[in-house]
């Protein structure tokens, strides 16, 4: 709860909050300049916002939902339906927030989140002082298999990999959808070293598989993996893929199928380039 807007702007990032429902007349900042201010956040700007107010001219209901309000309801109030409106907003909200960090043929996580949420995990490793590991998967000739097989039998060998490498992983790991046949992984708490076993079974996994493909024809599929750590081979987003996208690279020049830690010549660190 909060007395005047400047303090529900600050709230905004203090308690994130789920929904700001707002009066209208207020001193300061009215509840439009408010909502134009939230609006304008990159961060929460999206955040569902209710006008409750004794002003109930049509013009202003207009204004309130022009300015981008989800909702406007006018005192005196019915308790339930306000409460009803705020349900409908929040579950709107999250299923909207959900959607659009979720890749659809995936359902694992976009790039667009997957960015946010590396920029988090560099974050908190460099306060706390803490290593994490990133990798980089690369279906390997993919093309083929697409020009083989047809791309609704790739689309779900797409899928098929997604779910083995989350199958493999911990809840805290995160994976990502990175572009058409890459995934990108992050391993909160987690060294290079010990990540390389996480990565040896799923690159077994795959490869162990071999399913029909809606031909008859037999599907072998195989990745190729690069592991980078924090903050040994970089310590922002793009020095860590850079590294990362490196050993995936000497994995498929070693013939694919393969898990490759990087490790960088002496005197080419890109975390010394980028000090
Ligand atoms: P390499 O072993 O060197 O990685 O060979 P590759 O064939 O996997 O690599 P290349 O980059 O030449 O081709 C990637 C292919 O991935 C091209 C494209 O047809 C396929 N691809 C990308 N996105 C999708 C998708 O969403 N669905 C399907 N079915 N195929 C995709
Ligand atoms: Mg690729
Ligand atoms: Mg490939």
């Amino acid at each position: 709860m909060s007395a005047n807007a400047m303090d529900a702007m600050d709230k905004l990032y203090d308690f994130s909050p789920d929904l700001i429902l707002s009066d209208v007349m207020m001193p300061e900042m009215d509840g439009f300049e408010l909502l134009q201010k939230v609006r304008s956040e990159t961060m929460r700007g999206d955040i569902p916002f209710i006008f409750i107010s004794s002003k109930n001219s049509t013009e202003d209901k207009l204004r309130g939902f022009h300015l981008g309000g989800d909702d406007y309801i006018t005192k005196p109030f019915q308790l339930d339906e306000l409460v009803a409106r705020i349900r409908v907003n929040i579950k709107r909200s999250e299923r909207l927030r959900k959607e659009s960090a979720t890749d659809f043929l995936t359902s694992s996580l976009n790039r667009r989140a997957m960015e946010t949420r590396l920029g988090i995990e560099l974050q908190r490793s460099h306060r706390f002082g803490r290593t994490f590991t990133v990798g980089m998967v690369d279906i390997d000739h993919f093309k083929k298999l697409n020009d083989t097989h047809g791309h609704l039998v790739g689309d779900e060998v797409l899928r098929t990999i997604a779910g083995k490498i989350q199958a493999q992983l911990r809840d805290i790991d995160v994976v990502s959808r990175f572009g058409g046949e890459e995934f990108f992984i992050i391993m909160p708490e987690t060294e290079k070293n010990n990540a390389f076993q996480a990565m040896e079974r799923i690159r077994t996994s795959i490869a162990s598989t071999n399913s029909p493909g809606a031909d008859g024809n037999h599907i072998s599929v195989s990745v190729s993996i690069g592991l980078a750590e924090f903050p040994g081979d970089g310590i922002d987003a793009e020095s860590l893929i850079k590294a990362a996208d490196m050993a995936m690279y000497q994995s498929k020049a070693a013939g694919r199928n393969k898990v490759t830690v990087y490790e960088a010549a002496p005197g080419t660190s890109l975390a010394e380039k980028n000090n």
